[in-house]
C-alpha cells in the first residue's frame, strides 16, 4: 500500500492551483472552478444472507458548467469522499481537455466486489441506482455514470435497466449510463477504449521528436521497455495493443501479489489468462516472479504505465523511479510532491487527464448514439444516412450558437457519414481526439516558458476552456 502523505484531493488542487496561477483569471473564478459543487453520501441497506447489510455510496458533482456531468462509479473498499471529489475534479478537466461537452462527476461504493456473488451485486447495484436516481444523480441529461475500478459492462446494464424501470417514459433512458454491453445500447470499442487511448497517447508522443528528446528518448515504440502496474481493463488493453501492434516489450507487469518480468517481453494475453485462472502473477512460466511488486515501479525502463490506483508514486519513491516517461493510465498515480521530484529528475509525465481520456471520449460517442437513437452499424447505414447528416448538422449548429466545440472531430465525421463500421468509427474518432488534444497541450507547453511540464499545459488548456464557458454563461 502506498504511503499517502497528503490527500489525493490536495494533490489535484495543488496541481490545478499551480497552473491557474500562470493564467490571469477574473477574480474568484479560480476558486469557482476548483471547488467541488456537491457530494452526496448515501447509506442504504440491502437484505442479504439473512440480514440487513449497510453500504455507503457517494456521487460527487464537481462542475456543472456543462451538463450532463460525467464520470465513472468505482466499487472498492478504499472509496471515500476525498477520493470521489478528486476524481470528479479530474473528470471536469479531462472532459475540457478532450472537448467532450460534459461537466465532471464521480461516484463510488464502499464494497469489495469479490466478497459478493453476482446475484447479490445485482441487488446492491439496483438499490444504489435507485438512491442516485432519486437525486437526479443518474439521468441522461444531468448525470451519466460509467464503469470505473471494480465495475464494468455488467453493472452498467443493471443500472440502465433499473433506471428504465424507474423512468418508463424517458425516451432517452438508454443514455443514462455509458459503458453498457452492445446488446443494451453500448458501443463497439468502449471496453478497450481507455487502454486504446493510452496506446494512441503514447504513439502521438513518439511522433514528436522534440518532446521525446525532453525525455531522453529516440526512435519508435518498437523495442521500448515498458513496465505496467495493474493488468485490469485499462492496463491489459494498453499492454496488449502496445506489444502486439507497436512491438513494444512489456518487460514487467505488477499486480497485487507481486511482479513478473521478462526482458524479452511478456506474453500479455497468456499472462492475463494466468491471472484469471490463479488470481495473481505468481507461477506464470513466461517470466520471473518477485513478491515485492511495488518495488518494480523502480525498474529501469523507457515507459512506466501505472494503471491501477492513485498515489502509487509519492515523495518516498519518486527519486528512485528510473523510467524516462510515465504515462498515467490510472487517475492520479503520481502525487503532487512526486511530480515535482520527477520533473527535477527530467522524467516526462503524460498526465492522466490526457492519457486516460479514451474512456470518456468513447462514452461521449455512446451517449450521442443513444440520444439520437442512431445505430452506427454499416447494415443500418443506408436507412440512417439522412438522420446521420441531420445529427452532424445539429451538432454544428449548436457549436456555432454556443461557441463551444460540440462537433464530432473531422475524421470521425467523415467516417460517420461514409459508413465505416462502428468499431472503425470509434477508433478513428478516438485517435483524432487524442491527436488534437496532444497538439493543444504541446502548443502551450513549448510556447510558454512558465509552463514547465505537460500536466501544467493540460490544466491550462482545460481551465481556459472552462473559464470561457463561465464567461459565455455570464458568470
Ligand atoms: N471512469 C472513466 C474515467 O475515469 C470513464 C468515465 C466515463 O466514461 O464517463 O475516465
Amino acid at each position: 500500500m502506498a504511503i499517502k502523505h497528503k490527500s489525493f484531493r490536495d494533490s489535484v488542487d495543488k496541481m490545478f492551483t499551480h497552473a491557474a496561477g500562470l493564467m490571469s483569471l477574473p477574480p474568484g473564478l479560480e476558486e469557482k472552478i476548483r471547488v467541488c459543487n456537491s457530494t452526496y453520501t448515501v447509506r442504504f441497506g440491502v437484505r442479504l444472507r439473512g440480514e440487513i447489510q449497510t453500504f455507503t455510496g457517494y456521487r460527487s458533482v464537481h462542475s456543472e458548467h456543462m451538463e450532463p456531468v460525467k464520470g465513472g462509479i468505482r466499487y472498492s473498499m478504499d472509496v471515500n469522499q476525498d477520493e470521489v471529489e478528486a476524481l470528479a475534479a479530474l473528470m471536469t478537466y479531462k472532459c475540457a481537455l478532450v472537448e467532450v461537452p460534459f461537466g465532471g462527476s464521480k461516484g463510488g461504493l464502499r464494497i469489495d466486489p469479490r466478497e459478493w456473488n453476482e446475484d447479490e451485486l445485482e441487488r446492491i447495484t439496483r438499490r444504489f441506482t435507485y438512491e442516485l436516481s432519486r437525486r437526479n444523480l443518474i439521468s441522461p441529461s444531468q448525470n451519466v455514470p460509467a464503469p470505473d475500478m471494480g465495475t464494468g459492462e455488467r453493472e452498467m446494464a443493471w443500472m440502465a435497466d433499473a433506471y428504465k424501470r424507474l423512468h418508463p417514459d424517458d425516451i432517452n433512458a438508454k443514455a443514462c449510463v455509458t459503458g453498457k454491453p452492445r446488446t443494451a445500447g453500448g458501443i463497439d470499442g468502449r471496453v478497450e477504449a481507455t487502454g486504446r487511448g493510452v496506446q494512441y497517447a503514447l504513439r502521438e508522443f513518439f511522433r514528436h521528436d522534440d518532446v521525446m528528446k525532453r525525455a531522453g528518448l529516440e526512435g519508435g515504440l518498437a523495442g521500448k521497455r515498458v513496465v505496467v502496474q495493474g493488468l485490469g481493463n485499462v492496463g491489459y488493453h494498453a499492454a496488449l495493443f502496445l506489444s502486439q501492434e507497436d512491438k513494444a516489450l512489456i518487460t514487467t507487469v505488477i499486480e497485487r501479489d507481486g511482479a513478473v518480468s521478462n526482458p524479452r517481453g511478456l506474453d500479455v494475453g497468456a499472462l492475463k489468462a494466468h491471472i484469471a485462472a490463479t488470481g495473481g502473477v505468481e507461477g506464470f512460466t513466461g517470466g520471473d516472479f518477485r513478491p515485492e511488486g511495488l518495488a518494480a515501479l523502480e525498474d529501469e525502463c523507457d515507459v512506466l504505465i501505472p494503471a491501477a490506483v492513485e498515489s502509487v508514486i509519492h515523495a518516498d519513491n519518486a527519486d528512485r523511479i528510473r523510467a524516462k516517461v510515465i504515462v498515467e493510465a490510472a487517475n492520479g498515480p503520481v502525487t503532487a510532491d512526486a511530480d515535482a521530484i520527477l520533473k527535477h529528475k527530467g522524467v516526462v509525465i503524460i498526465p492522466d487527464m490526457y492519457a486516460n481520456s479514451g474512456g470518456v471520449t468513447v462514452s461521449y460517442f455512446e451517449w450521442v448514439k443513444n440520444l439520437s437513437q442512431i445505430s452506427l452499424g454499416r447494415l443500418e447505414r443506408r436507412h440512417e444516412e439522412a438522420r446521420a447528416r441531420v445529427l452532424v448538422e445539429e451538432l454544428e449548429r449548436l457549436s456555432a450558437d454556443t461557441g463551444l466545440n460540440w462537433t464530432l472531430s473531422k475524421g470521425f465525421k467523415e467516417a460517420f457519414l461514409t459508413g465505416a463500421d462502428e468499431l472503425e468509427l470509434v477508433r478513428s474518432g478516438l485517435d483524432d481526439t487524442m491527436r488534437e488534444a496532444f497538439g493543444k497541450m504541446k502548443e502551450v507547453w513549448v510556447n510558454n516558458s512558465k509552463v514547465d511540464d505537460m500536466r501544467t499545459a493540460a490544466y491550462v488548456v482545460a481551465i481556459r476552456r472552462i473559464s470561457n464557458v463561465y464567461g459565455s454563461l455570464g458568470l
